[in-house]
C-alpha cells in the first residue's frame, strides 16, 4: 500500500517529464530502438535500407527526387541524421551565394549532403567529401552514381578527417578551401577547425557551415569561434533534422584571418 501510494506521488511528475520530452523520446525511439528492431530482422545495416528504398523510389540521374526519397524515408519509415530538407535550403542559398569552386565535406554518411552540395557547385567546381565509415561511404559512392555525379565532380575520400586535413594540399593539391561543411563526429568540430586553420587552406571570404551545433551540440567549437576572433558568424536556428519539437542550429563562419 506505501509503495503505491509513493509511485502515485511521483506519477504527475514522471507524466511532465515524457510531456515535456516527448519529442527525445521519439527521436530515441526512431533512432535507437527501432533501428535494432529492423537490423535484427532485416540483416542490412539502416544505411542499406535507406539505399535499397532509394533505389526503388527515386529516378537516376535525377539528385532532387533522391533527396526527396531520402526525406521520405527518414520522415516515415526510420531516422537517419542527414542535413534534411529545412536545413537543407539553407546550405543550398550560401552555396548559390558563394559560388564556390573547392568544397570540403567532413562526413559525407551515406551521401545525402554529398548530392545536396554537388547538385548547387557552379560549372568547373570540385568537392571532396570525407567520411571514415567505409561501409557508409561505399553506399554514398552508390547514391552519387545514381545521382549521375562522377569523380571529377565529387571525390570521396574513406578516410578520418584528422589524416586527410594535413594531406589535402600534399595529396589532392588543393591550394585553398572555399566552402567546408562539417556534420560528422561532433567532437571533432573544434580540432578538425582549428587544423584547418593551421593548414592555411582557408583564405580571408572561406566559409565554413557546422551541422548540429545545438542539438547533439558542439560547445568547444561554438567557445573556439566566440574566443578566436578570426570569424564573422552567426548560427540559423532551426529545427532538428526530421524532429517537430527538437531545437538545433547550424553555424555559418566567414573566414576573416590573414590568408
Ligand atoms: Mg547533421
Amino acid at each position: 500500500m506505501v509503495s503505491a501510494a509513493i509511485g502515485l506521488a511521483f506519477l504527475p511528475l514522471l507524466l511532465t517529464l515524457i510531456i515535456r520530452y516527448r519529442y527525445y523520446f521519439v527521436l530515441f525511439y526512431r533512432a535507437v530502438l527501432l533501428r535494432v528492431w529492423h537490423d535484427c530482422r532485416s540483416g542490412l545495416s539502416r544505411e542499406e535500407r535507406a539505399y535499397q528504398y532509394v533505389l526503388t523510389h527515386a529516378t537516376p540521374g535525377d539528385p532532387e527526387s533522391i533527396l526527396n526519397a531520402f526525406d521520405a524515408w527518414c520522415s516515415k519509415v526510420e531516422y537517419i541524421s542527414n542535413i534534411g530538407p529545412k536545413k537543407g535550403m539553407i546550405l543550398d542559398r550560401l552555396l548559390m551565394e558563394q559560388s564556390p569552386l573547392t568544397v570540403l565535406e567532413l562526413g559525407a554518411h551515406c551521401g545525402y549532403s554529398t548530392v545536396r552540395i554537388a547538385r548547387a557547385l557552379p560549372l568547373g567546381a570540385r568537392l571532396y567529401s570525407v567520411e571514415m565509415d567505409q561501409k557508409n561511404a561505399a553506399i554514398a559512392e552508390k547514391i552519387l552514381r545514381l545521382a549521375g555525379f562522377d569523380d571529377d565532380t565529387v571525390e570521396l575520400i574513406v578516410q578520418p578527417s584528422d589524416e586527410v586535413i594535413p594531406q589535402l594540399r600534399s595529396d589532392y593539391g588543393i591550394e585553398r578551401l572555399d566552402f567546408v561543411f562539417m556534420d560528422h563526429w561532433k567532437k571533432c568540430y573544434r580540432p578538425d577547425l582549428q587544423m584547418l586553420e593551421g593548414s592555411g587552406l582557408l583564405g580571408k571570404g572561406s566559409m565554413i557551415v557546422a551541422d548540429n551545433v545545438l542539438f547533439p551540440g558542439a560547445p568547444k567549437f561554438l567557445r573556439h569561434i566566440r574566443k578566436s576572433g578570426l570569424y564573422e558568424w552567426k548560427i540559423h536556428q532551426a529545427m532538428l533534422e526530421y524532429s517537430r519539437g527538437i531545437r538545433d542550429g547550424m553555424a555559418e563562419l566567414v573566414y576573416m584571418g590573414v590568408n
